[in-house]
């Protein structure tokens, strides 16, 4: 990918019980303050979301956090942040975080995490835009997802056209080699109108 200068993560607001999480989104800070690669992420201090922050923050880097008001207190918005966009609703959060950002990193999450990244995909789908939508399956947490698209393939609920819509990837090295990589590709994608 030639210009990769903010990359929005989505990712839990829980901490879970595996510490490798925790591991990989320090990793995944590291990796975005070696390469100046901004964050943009859900504005609050909690969960995995609240890691990749601090560290991205801690290194000196550039973090735009975008929280609704009503979550404020809930997810703890990080007052520490470069930018910290406040918004009235879920959708525009996701409409803001998606104008903000040139790549989408889907960590492990719950609810939350897969909504938004489905949204994006959805948007991707329909030729709204062709930013690469990466799952990271740290510990092989998303490879249950993985085999529930190719099913859905498989069954012809989803044209095949759109399984290079996502990317699944193992470890964060292989993300950022398929970064590196990404072209855009919008052909056979119903532009939007
Ligand atoms: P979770 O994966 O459930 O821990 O949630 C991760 C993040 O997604 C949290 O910051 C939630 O506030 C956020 N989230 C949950 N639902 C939505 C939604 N409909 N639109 C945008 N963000 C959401």
């Amino acid at each position: 990918m030639r210009i990769l200068r903010t990359l929005c993560v989505f990712c839990g607001a829980a901490t879970p019980h595996d510490p490798r999480f925790a591991r990989a989104m320090m990793a995944l800070g590291d990796e975005l303050l070696r390469r100046r690669i901004g964050l943009v992420y859900g504005g609050g201090r909690v969960g995995l979301m609240g890691i990749v922050a601090e560290q991205v923050l801690r290194g000196g880097g550039h973090v735009t956090g975008v929280i609704p008001h009503q979550l404020q207190r809930r997810e703890v918005a990080n007052l520490d942040v470069s930018e910290l966009v406040v918004v009235d609703s879920m959708h525009e959060r996701k409409a803001i975080m998606y104008e903000r950002s040139d790549a989408f990193v889907v960590m492990p999450g719950g609810f939350g995490t897969l909504d938004e990244a489905m949204e994006i995909l959805t948007w991707k789908q329909l030729g709204v835009h062709d930013k690469p939508i990466v799952f990271v399956s740290i510990d092989g947490y998303y490879a249950p997802l993985e085999a529930f698209f190719e099913r859905a393939v498989g069954d012809g609920l989803l044209k095949e056209m759109y399984a290079k819509l996502y990317h699944f990837v193992p470890t964060l090295d292989a993300l950022w080699t398929y970064l590196d990589r990404y072209e855009p590709h919008k052909e056979g994608i119903t532009p939007w109108v």
